[in-house]
């Protein structure tokens, strides 16, 4: 069966920007418990001659720090268990926060091939020197891509699709 790709970041990164960019209208939501986090968000999606399910986790809007890094690793959990790539997503304009290191480290001892989207580098060359910043979450290169402006989708694809 296909390859199985998943979203995983804090909230307001863009996953549901990046997930709706490259899902097209082949999309379905698979609903657990209401209320609950779990809801999963699945499409199929062709890239060149490969195609793969990808997966957005995000749930409810978390009300403080702790809820969204308890709701980060359970998402994160949820791509470990299920995922064959992981696509972890940050913000270039927020920087490095520290759940992100959290949320990294759990998905490094995973062992699973994790691709690191640096989202709204809506200016490339402008973004480049924040951007560099994410190596120190010591999960790869980051890709800086604008989810918004479909840029840099290209190439973060030919990363995730390389780990097949
Ligand atoms: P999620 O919570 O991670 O699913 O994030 P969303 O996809 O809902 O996006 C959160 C906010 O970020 C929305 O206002 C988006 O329009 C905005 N956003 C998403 N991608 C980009 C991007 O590439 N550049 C900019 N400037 N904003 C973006
Ligand atoms: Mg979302």
């Amino acid at each position: 069966s296909k390859p199985i790709v998943a979203i995983v970041g804090r909230p307001n990164v863009g996953k549901s920007t990046l997930f709706n960019a490259l899902a097209g209208e082949n999309i379905s939501i698979v609903k657990d418990t209401p209320g609950v986090t779990r809801d999963r968000i699945y499409a199929d999606v062709e890239w060149l001659n490969y195609q793969f399910t990808l997966i957005d986790t995000g749930g409810i809007e978390p009300d403080s720090s702790d809820v969204i890094l308890s709701q980060m690793r359970e998402q994160a959990q949820i791509a470990i268990d299920t995922a064959d790539v992981i696509i972890f997503m940050v913000d270039v304009r927020q920087g490095l926060i520290d759940a992100d290191s959290k949320v990294a480290d759990m998905l490094r001892r995973s062992r699973k091939p994790v691709v690191l989207a640096v989202n709204k580098a809506d200016n490339y060359e402008k973004s480049l020197p924040d951007v560099y910043e994410f190596y120190n979450l010591g999960i790869g290169d980051p890709q800086p891509i604008s989810a918004a402006g479909k840029q840099g989708l290209g190439d973060m694809l030919d990363v995730v699709v390389g780990y097949f």
